[in-house]
Formats: C-alpha cells, sequence, structure tokens
C-alpha cells in the first residue's frame, strides 16, 4: 500500500474522534454549587446543566431574589439604617398601631399565606409572635425564661386577626401599638421557592436548595432518579433517623434541637405556642414534605405546635401534604402515603409502630 492511502483515513479518524470528543466533552452536564450566608443560615444552591456560564448566571439571579425576599423580611435591622427602611417587616412594626403600610408584592403574599394558616391552625400558627421572640431573647445572645407578668402582657399583643391586610391599597396594618411582626417561620422557605422558580425561568431542570436544612429540589438527581434526603438525628449530632425520597418538591423541618437553652434539665427552644407564650410542648422534630417550600416552611412550624396526633391528622387532610415527625416520648409517626417511602434503619433507638 503506498504511503498516501493511508494518511487520509487516519486524519480523517483523528478529527471524527475529536469532534465527538468535543462534543461529548461540552454537552456533558456539570455541576455549578454555591454557598452564601443570607437569613442566619448557610444557604447552599447547587444546579445542573451542560453550559457553565448559564449555570452561574442562574445561581446569581437566584441568589440576588433571595436577598432580596430576605431584605424585605428581616425584622430584625437597627432603626435609621439602609437596612431597616428596605424592610417591610420593620417598617409595618414601626407604624404599629398608628397606619397601614404599602408592601412589596411578595411581602403581601407572605403575610396573606401567614394570616390564613393562622386561621387554619386556629393560632397555633402566628407571625405576630414578635413580641413573645423578644421575650424570650432567642434571636439574641441571651435566651432566658421570662417572668410570667412578662408573657402575660405580651401575650396581648399577639394574634393574627389584629394584622390587618387591604388586597387593594396593598398595605399591611398591625392593630395595636406594640405588636410585632416575625416571619422567621416562612420567609426563608418562601425565598427558597422564589429562588427554585427563578432557576427555572433561567432554564435549569435539576437543582438542590439546602437552606439551613430545609431542603427544595427541582427535577430528579444527575442519575435520574430521585433525590435521597437525610432527616437529621434530634438528640445525636451528625447522624440521620430516616432517609426519605424526593422530586421536584420539598422538605422542611422545624426542630427543638436548633436554638435552645436548658434550666434545670428542661429545655427551652425557639418555637413558641402563641397562645401559651411557652416553647411549644409535644415534638422533637418535624418535617413537612410539600411541592411548595413557602408552604412547607410554614406547615413545619405550624404542626411543630400541633400535638403530634392532631399535626399528623391534619396532614392527611390537607392535599399533596405528607408529614413525618418524631414526638418527645421518641416515637416516630408519618401521614400514611408516606409508608414504603420513607426508610428507617432497623436499629433506630426510637418506637416506630407504623413500620408493622
Ligand atoms: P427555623 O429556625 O429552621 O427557621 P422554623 O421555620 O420552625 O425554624 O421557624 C422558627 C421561627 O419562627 C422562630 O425563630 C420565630 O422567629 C418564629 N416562630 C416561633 N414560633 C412561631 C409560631 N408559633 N408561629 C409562627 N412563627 C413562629
Ligand atoms: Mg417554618
Amino acid at each position: 500500500m503506498r504511503r498516501g492511502n493511508i494518511v487520509l483515513p487516519v486524519v480523517l479518524f483523528l478529527s471524527l474522534t475529536l469532534i465527538a470528543a468535543y462534543v461529548f466533552y461540552s454537552n456533558r452536564t456539570r455541576e455549578y454549587s454555591s454557598d452564601r450566608f443570607l437569613m442566619d443560615t448557610l444557604i447552599s444552591i447547587k444546579v445542573y446543566g451542560s453550559d457553565s456560564e448559564a449555570l452561574k448566571e442562574a445561581v446569581a439571579s437566584a441568589y440576588s431574589e433571595m436577598h432580596r425576599i430576605a431584605s424585605l423580611t428581616d425584622a430584625f435591622p437597627k432603626i435609621g439604617t439602609p437596612e431597616y427602611r428596605e424592610s417591610d417587616a420593620c417598617r409595618i412594626n414601626q407604624q404599629a398601631g398608628v397606619a397601614p403600610v404599602v408592601v412589596d408584592k411578595d411581602t403581601f403574599k407572605i403575610l396573606k399565606m401567614a394570616k390564613h394558616y393562622s386561621e387554619l391552625s386556629e393560632g397555633a400558627f402566628d407571625v405576630t409572635v414578635g413580641p413573645l421572640m423578644d421575650l424570650w431573647g432567642f434571636g439574641g445572645k441571651n435566651p432566658h425564661i421570662p417572668s410570667p407578668e412578662s408573657i402575660k402582657s405580651a401575650l396581648s399583643l399577639v394574634n393574627s386577626r389584629d394584622l390587618i391586610l387591604n388586597e387593594q391599597e396593598r398595605t399591611a396594618f398591625l392593630a395595636k401599638r406594640g405588636m410585632k411582626l416575625d416571619l422567621g417561620a416562612i420567609a426563608k422557605g418562601y425565598a427558597t421557592e422564589k429562588a427554585i422558580q427563578s432557576l427555572k425561568a433561567s432554564g435549569i431542570s435539576k437543582a438542590l436548595i439546602d437552606a439551613g436544612g430545609n431542603i427544595r429540589v427541582l427535577g430528579r438527581n444527575l442519575h435520574g432518579t430521585q433525590w435521597r434526603i437525610g432527616i437529621k438525628d434530634p438528640r445525636k449530632q451528625n447522624a440521620v433517623v430516616a432517609i426519605l425520597q424526593l422530586e421536584d418538591s420539598s422538605a422542611v423541618t422545624s426542630g427543638d434541637y436548633y436554638r435552645f437553652f436548658e434550666v434545670d434539665g428542661k429545655r427551652y427552644h425557639h418555637i413558641i405556642d402563641p397562645r401559651s407564650g411557652y416553647p411549644a410542648g409535644e415534638n422533637m422534630t418535624v418535617t413537612t414534605l410539600t411541592a411548595d417550600a413557602a408552604l412547607a416552611d410554614v406547615l413545619s412550624t405550624l404542626f411543630f405546635v400541633l400535638p403530634p396526633e392532631k399535626a399528623v391528622q391534619m396532614a392527611e387532610n390537607l392535599d399533596g401534604v405528607d408529614l413525618f415527625l418524631i414526638t418527645d416520648k421518641r416515637r416516630i409517626m408519618h401521614t400514611q402515603s408516606l409508608k414504603g417511602k420513607i426508610d428507617v434503619p432497623s436499629e433506630t433507638s426510637y418506637r416506630y409502630d407504623q413500620r408493622r
């Protein structure tokens, strides 16, 4: 064979291989992840797709959306600061008992949702818990048990019925002087959902947001299967009590182990029953599963405050909502439809009757 005859096929073969490698490489699914400290917690966003630049831009817009919601809802900036003026929560609190305040569309949605679930739970969930939260001091460095008298007087300022919303004017008004919004039970979930919708609008179809243990996933994972999410053991650090599968949905946990202090062996934590003024009683950890992360956030706090049986019963009656919880008697309970979808190791130290 003459030499010229072999050169052409070899060159052709090499160039085809190069083209194939390039196509393969450029279409390969990449992960881009980025962490930020926002809303008092570490937020992590992971996205998947083929175009690195596009992934980066999508995450940046998602974060700016989260940041915007955080600024609107944060009730803690000092008066006189730019952060204070940017915050609808601060302005509403400042005008309590004085005048209604025009708020951002998203703030209005948050407040409307909060009010609705206050009514539905007969006050177990209530974003006007601000005066109680201040008394207990969970936001600050020195949480402590308040005097019964101070709890009693704070209780007179806690009631979502006195949060007056006007849809036409898009205003919010706290009817009594001294009332105070604390959106800690809903803002993070709402911001997470906004971020997911922003990623979707940027063309992302696979993503995971972990906002301090509040999980929201978009689509399926990289392997095309459901995401496996661990539920933290409320009494053992870095241990998981159960694993659940998630797809296009969220799982939000409220627990008595994030923010708490102990006096005489009794645990006092940051989820308050707005009707008694004291930390809510009978659960260690509550995880709500539902598509919308804002709803999951609201419901996890709400279910935490309810007695466990009542919480499971209420979850059964809500469409598209599942619930997993562990009671203070170390008993695992969950909605019926989680059976078979939730994985609790057989050597668990908790009581799990529903396994059977
Ligand atoms: P996380 O600390 O993970 O955000 P939650 O979503 O359960 O947990 O929210 C707890 C926060 O919600 C508290 O720090 C407080 O700001 C607020 N909060 C406490 N009790 C209630 C309640 N009964 N209803 C509404 N909000 C509450
Ligand atoms: Mg919550």
